[in-house]
């Protein structure tokens, strides 16, 4: 038993696939990087995969791969058709073999999801999230379809791709064949669940057929789709039966359609929510099964296998935040892990903004080739002031660097406002951030002055002052606001300070919502996953088609009202695929929300405002300002005064929409400049 193995014995487990084998159970998860259509993208792409594949991955797939126009996810996104393109994607497969790694090929067709007016579906309705409404595929048009499906897999293959993933989940088209919700076709490719199933049945064995044994197929299915007349269980595994036998090497696990109301990856969703899912197919089929999301750190991997939910598991995020995953986890340096804490803000968000995908806590994601990790050529003293994000991100990646760094913080803690953060419910993987930086500070023998206000005087002796001293809460100026029951998210936060049973929120920003979450968070005994399900209306007895029920929403422990003077909806900006989970959060929680307020002002019985030119007080027992941040200069003037350069990065620079994307980015470039 080699080291890897005596730690986490099925993590690191050989897969043996017959014709090859996969040196551990570790498949990184397709993920659209929006590289795939930037200029130079393939030398980029070349270069991100090949790190992870040099990070240890065991099979990395790439992001989706149109077969056809039609199938685009976007106007020209990528597609394989012609033999012009395959030395493009021959930088990518020489790259990671050359790394030691395996590589699939995702073939993705949008189906009715495709963001353009060719999109095609089995039957002609408009998905809830596009605007476009699908095309009825005609006969001809399945059978060339497939015959699409079928010249890209062998494209793929001539490109030196090890196999391809076949994407039939997330309700994209082959799940619009599968579900009954969305193929209402009258021929022998609708009605009955035997023909709803030719459509994948016929890719998959056309592929087989022509691309001959030795050429892994995956085979991605929607084992839940978490949509109205979605999948039965009993539909579920008679595909993974027939998907077997037509040729599939591997079956990967699908959860939720994109048009589902229930979240699947975000940071809310319990690690390994979703892994009793593929546990159920376990032993119906006899090919390896892969469990998949919200699985972001070895125990949690290693817990899936061990406990019999998969044979391998798959991770997609997590090798954003981290290229070298595998390979920290075999060797034991675990808690250098820099772990993806769900946010989806610089990947997902970033993709659905049309801007290629990054890291929230790693800048260098898909920026490879763009900001390459380089030695400091003269080593300098650096003082960095404020061990908030991007204090942190600075000190770690300046001393990484081979700086003599210096990192004062004025707290008992490391964190800044993530210390904060974290004490939101379903933000605990915050917590992993400051696990992270804390040890690489350690690791990077940084001088860390904790608990230590830094003075100008401190700083004389250094080359180089970089200012992160973050941000403070705004207070605001209504009349009454300093009485005793307005207090602000800071101190609710920490515990300085309580509120009672009817809360008023001054401000419907990111930390606006999430004060209210926090105010309506109530403990239970409920193991957190059971407790995640119930209340989002998933049930693991699947007693209707699709996997859904009722909430079952226990009594909110208070009243909570959310204001704002904008008339805009609120929370509007929250991230793209994350607003709509904390909007639903509150709804259903039963959070009232004010628009186009004005604050009139504050007095024993509540809060006065105006609304529609009509005065009207909201009776509270507690009011809690949320209404932004400013900068904390205090000590930059005090170097600006005296005529001292300094570097000034994060919240300190801007406290306007501040978001620790930015902190942690401005860091780590500040750093790499010096
Ligand atoms: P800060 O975090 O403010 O850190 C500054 C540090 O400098 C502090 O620790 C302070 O003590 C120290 N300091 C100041 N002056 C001195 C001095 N003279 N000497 C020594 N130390 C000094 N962002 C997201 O991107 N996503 C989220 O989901 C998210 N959720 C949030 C939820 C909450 C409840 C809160 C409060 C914030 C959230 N944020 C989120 C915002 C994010 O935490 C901030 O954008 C980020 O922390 C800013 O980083 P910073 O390093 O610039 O400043
Ligand atoms: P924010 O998003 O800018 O919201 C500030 C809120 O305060 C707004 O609703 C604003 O609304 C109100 N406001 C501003 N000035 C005011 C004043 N003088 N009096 C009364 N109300 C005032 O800031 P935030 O909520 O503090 O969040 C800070 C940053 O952290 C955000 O930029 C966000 O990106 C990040 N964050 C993100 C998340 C996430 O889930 N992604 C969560 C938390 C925080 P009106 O001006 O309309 O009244
Ligand atoms: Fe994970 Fe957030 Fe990074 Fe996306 S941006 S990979 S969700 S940490």
């Amino acid at each position: 038993m080699n080291d890897a193995t005596s730690r986490y014995p099925h993590l690191f487990q050989p897969l043996d696939l017959g014709f090859t084998s996969l040196k551990n159970r570790i498949l990184m998860g397709s993920m659209h990087t929006g590289l795939e259509e930037e200029k130079d993208g393939f030398h980029r792409m070349a270069e991100y995969y090949g790190q992870r594949a040099a990070g240890g991955v065991g099979l990395i797939v790439t992001g989706g791969v149109a077969p056809n126009r039609a199938g685009w996810v976007a106007p020209f996104s990528l597609r394989l058709h012609s033999s012009t393109q395959l030395p493009n994607h021959r930088l990518i497969t020489d790259r990671v073999h050359n790394e030691g790694g395996k590589i699939c090929m995702q073939i993705l067709h949008s189906g009715r999801y495709g963001y353009h007016p060719l999109c095609v579906a089995p039957s002609r309705l408009k998905a809830p999230v596009n605007r476009f409404r699908p095309w009825a595929l005609s006969e001809k048009g399945i059978r060339s379809t497939i015959d699409d499906f079928t010249q890209c897999a062998l494209l793929a293959r001539e490109s030196g791709y090890d196999g391809v993933e076949v994407m039939g989940s997330e309700g994209y088209l082959i799940n619009e064949f599968i579900a009954q919700k969305t193929n209402k076709r009258e021929d022998d490719w609708g009605g009955s669940f035997e023909n709803r199933i030719r459509f994948p049945l016929e890719i998959v064995r056309s592929i087989r057929e022509k691309a001959g044994q030795d050429f892994i197929i995956i085979y991605r299915l929607s084992m839940l789709d978490l949509v109205k007349d979605g999948s039965t269980w009993d539909e579920v595994v008679l595909l993974a039966k027939e998907i077997e036998k037509v040729g599939a090497t591997i079956i990967n696990t699908g959860i939720g359609w994109h048009e589902a109301r229930v979240p699947t990856i975000a940071t809310m969703v319990p690690r390994a929510g979703f892994t009793w899912v593929t546990k159920r197919m376990m032993g119906e089929v006899n090919i390896p099964l892969v469990t998949t999301n919200r699985i972001n750190m070895p125990e949690v991997a290693e817990k899936a296998l061990a406990e019999g939910c998969a044979d391998m598991v798959s991770m997609a995020r997590p090798f954003l935040a981290d290229p070298d995953w595998v390979v920290k986890a075999a060797t034991g340096r675990d808690a250098e892990i820099n772990t993806c804490i769900g946010c989806n803000q610089a990947c997902l968000d970033h993709i659905f903004k049309r801007k290629s995908a990054t890291c929230l806590v790693n800048p260098r994601a898909c920026r490879e080739t763009e900001i390459p990790f380089t030695p400091a050529e003269i080593t300098k003293k650096v003082a960095v002031v404020g061990a908030g994000p991007a204090g942190m991100a600075c000190a770690v990646t300046a001393a990484a660097r081979g700086h003599q760094v210096t990192l004062f913080e004025a707290n008992d803690q490391l964190g800044g406002q993530f210390l904060l953060a974290r004490n939101i419910p379903g933000k605990d993987e915050f917590s992993e951030t400051l696990r992270y930086y804390r040890h690489e500070i350690e690791r990077h023998g940084v001088d860390l002055r904790i608990g230590y206000r830094a003075t100008k005087d401190d700083l004389s002796d250094y080359d180089e002052i970089v200012m992160a001293s973050g941000v403070v809460p705004r207070n605001v100026s209504i009349p009454g606001a300093e009485l005793n029951h307005v207090v602000l998210y800071s101190d609710v936060l920490t515990g300085a300070e309580t509120v009672g049973d009817r809360v008023a929120v001054i401000g419907a920003g990111g930390i606006g919502f999430d004060m209210a979450a926090f105010l309506l968070h109530q403990e239970s005994n409920q193991d957190p996953i059971s407790e995640f399900l119930s209340e989002w209306g998933v049930d693991r007895e699947y007693t209707q088609r699709g996997g859904l029920r009722v909430p079952l929403i226990p009594a909110a422990p208070r009243e909570v009202h959310l204001f704002q003077r904008k008339k805009t909806k609120p929370g509007a900006n929250l991230g793209k695929t994350t607003g709509w989970i904390h909007r639903l959060e509150l709804k259903k929680n039963g959070v009232k929300f004010w628009t186009g307020v004005e604050y009139l002002s504050i007095d024993e019985n509540g809060l006065w405002i105006s609304q529609n030119n009509e005065d009207r007080l909201v009776a509270v027992d507690s009011i809690v300002i949320c209404a932004g941040q400013e900068s904390e200069l205090s000590l930059a003037n005090e170097l600006e005064e005296a005529g001292i350069a300094y570097h000034i990065i994060g919240g300190a620079k801007e406290a306007a929409e501040l978001d620790a994307q930015r902190a942690i980015a401005q860091g780590t470039e500040v750093a790499d400049s010096l």
